[in-house]
C-alpha cells in the first residue's frame, strides 16, 4: 500500500494569488511555491537588489592579481 506523500497531494485545485513582478511586470504566483516572490525569478530579484546596491555588488572576481611587481627578481 502506498501512502501519498502529503506535500504533493494538495498541489492542484488550490487557489493562489497572482501578482506582478516589480521588476519586469510579469504575472507571478505569490505563494510559497515561488521562492522569489514577489519577483518572478531569481534574476529579477537580483536585478532589483542590483538597483538598490547600485553597482556596489558588481561581479566579484576571484582571480588573484597577477604579479604586482613588488617581488624582486
Ligand atoms: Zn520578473
Amino acid at each position: 500500500m502506498l501512502q501519498p506523500v502529503s506535500s504533493q497531494s494538495h498541489e492542484s485545485a488550490r487557489p493562489y494569488r497572482i501578482g506582478s513582478c516589480p521588476q519586469c511586470g510579469q504575472s507571478v504566483r505569490l505563494d510559497e511555491t515561488n521562492p522569489w516572490r514577489p519577483f518572478c525569478t531569481e534574476r529579477c530579484k537580483l536585478l532589483d537588489l542590483g538597483e538598490w546596491f547600485s553597482g556596489s555588488f558588481a561581479i566579484p572576481s576571484d582571480e588573484p592579481p597577477h604579479g604586482d611587481g613588488s617581488g624582486t627578481r
